[in-house]
């Protein structure tokens, strides 16, 4: 693998790259770290709360996720496995940084409980059932290559028609 974190950016919808499913990362080594690095500037710059690494065209099982935008709060997620917390379910808004000008209304379990490596090589384990939840199951759909268009209500779908057809034309 040969990345230059550098030139790395925010991919957009309908490239296929955000389709495809991610491959675990074998070790945290320094150039992964650099990756994650960069994926948290290019997530604050955008603004946004999540960024996965398909949406910088890696394929690589992890993404970078900060609900408050303080930096001490940037957090990575390298080969995460989710889990939700009971059966509650919400529906909340979401948008994406790769379908820039698309709301969806997405259903999803209020509380997760999310396992990772950190940026450092270490296994840790946080829950929520707030912001971050929603964001780790948003940012997990995305190393799967699922996208908010695929679970949005018919409605929605609707509404957002014209803004999608714009970013496949
Ligand atoms: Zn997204």
């Amino acid at each position: 693998m040969s990345i230059e974190p550098e030139k790395l950016a925010i991919v957009l919808y309908p490239d296929p790259v955000l389709r495809q499913v991610t491959k675990p990362v074998e070790h945290v080594t320094p150039e992964i770290q650099c990756i994650c690095r960069r994926m948290l500037e290019l997530m604050h710059q955008a603004p946004g709360v999540g960024l996965a690494a398909p949406q910088v065209g890696l394929l690589l099982r992890l993404f970078v996720a900060n609900a408050s935008g303080e930096p001490e709060q940037d957090m990575v997620f390298i080969n995460p496995v989710i889990t939700a917390d009971g059966k509650v379910t919400e529906d909340l808004d979401e948008g994406c940084l790769s379908l820039p000008d698309i709301t969806a209304s997405i259903r999803r379990p209020q509380a997760v409980t999310i396992e990772a490596t950190d940026i450092n090589g270490e296994r840790f384990r946080v829950s929520s059932d707030d912001l971050p939840a929603r964001i780790w199951q948003h940012e997990y759909d995305h190393l799967d290559g699922i996208l908010i268009i695929d679970k949005m209500s018919p409605i929605d779908k609707i509404a957002n028609r014209k803004v999608i057809k714009e970013l496949e034309a």
